[in-house]
């Protein structure tokens, strides 16, 4: 990820394009998201460690549906959900 401070520049223009950015939306309509977590669990068969690992992963649910929202077109990373 990356951590470098933006220059007051690049925040300018961040929040243009995010005023003029279309809203994401569920299939209900909805355009509020609430952030949860997926929990996958290695297990230690796979490891070879005395426990099971568990890896909580960050998803959005639908504020209103309740229903996951996939971003269908993200790229590999999770570098493309920009954090204001
Ligand atoms: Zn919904």
């Amino acid at each position: 990820m990356n951590e470098q401070k933006m220059s007051p520049e690049q925040i300018r223009q961040l929040a243009a394009m995010v005023q003029n950015a279309e809203d994401v939306k569920c299939v209900c309509g909805s355009i509020v998201f609430i952030q949860g977590n997926k929990l996958k669990r290695i297990s230690r068969l796979v490891t070879g460690e005395q426990y099971d690992k568990f890896v909580p992963l960050p998803g959005l649910i639908c504020g209103k549906c309740g229903e996951e929202m996939v971003l269908d077109d993200m790229g590999p990373e999770p570098d493309n959900i920009i954090k204001l």
